[in-house]
């Protein structure tokens, strides 16, 4: 049931904020609803999930429209400049801003709707080929052109671990993203506020969180296998 397996996340959420002297509170729980019917979102809902993350504009767009107001939809997927548009107003947050030319392109929908677009830049710490993101070496160059855009806020980062037997092989991916984060709001760089890390899924979100994690994604833990 989604109820008892939220009750199992949030618990094993909690006691990785205790094993880290971490306030669980300082922790936002996205549930990954990409590919589910609204029926088993809308258990999630009544149990008090608000946050939930999606990685198709479309389906954010249907579900956006048929669901309740006060839920915060987050974009997790690869984005496409022609779907940005459809997508600014209607996502909290975009994980998923893997590019200077992605992020101009959400500057110029935004100027046009008059909005201010938070977004993440989405990291490919442990450089695999087959994921989207910058890597380590190039985001600060890439927050130094995006952060003159006027409706965009960067708010930290994404990242999505590769794919482990032993979640503990993901901490060093981790450990390297918190210490960027860090480094970078140090800076105090304009228009970048870095309150934001997104990090952590369904086989490896206890790891991320005792390393820093503010938010993370979990979508098979809640409602199952896709
Ligand atoms: C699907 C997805 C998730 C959730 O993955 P689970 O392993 O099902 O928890 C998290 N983040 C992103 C970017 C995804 O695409």
């Amino acid at each position: 049931m989604v109820k008892d397996r939220i009750d199992t996340v949030r618990e094993n959420i909690k006691a990785a904020c205790i094993r880290a002297g971490r306030d669980p509170k300082e922790v936002t729980l996205v549930a990954v609803s990409k590919t589910k019917p609204i029926e088993l979102i809308q258990e999630a809902y009544r149990e008090g999930i608000r946050d939930f993350g999606e990685n198709k504009v479309q389906e954010i767009v249907e579900k956006h429209g048929a669901m309740a107001d006060d839920i915060r939809w987050h974009m997790i997927g690869h984005l496409q400049r022609n779907k940005v548009k459809q997508v600014i107003g209607k996502a909290v947050l975009i994980h998923s801003v893997d590019s200077v030319r992605l992020a101009e392109q959400i500057e110029e929908e935004a100027a046009k709707q008059n909005i201010l677009v938070n977004i993440l830049l989405e990291v490919n710490v442990a450089k695999e080929e087959s994921k989207y993101g910058f890597l380590l070496e190039e985001t600060e160059e890439a927050i130094l052109k995006i952060k003159k855009f006027p409706h965009i806020k960067i708010r930290g980062f994404m990242t999505i671990a590769p794919f482990v037997e032993n979640s503990e092989e993901n901490r060093n991916v981790f450990q390297k993203l918190f210490q960027f984060y860090v480094d970078m709001k140090s800076k105090n760089i304009d228009n970048v506020s870095m309150d934001m890390l997104s990090m952590g899924m369904s086989g490896d979100y206890e790891v991320a969180i005792e390393e820093g994690a503010t938010i993370v994604r979990v979508g098979t833990s809640i409602f199952g296998a896709r």
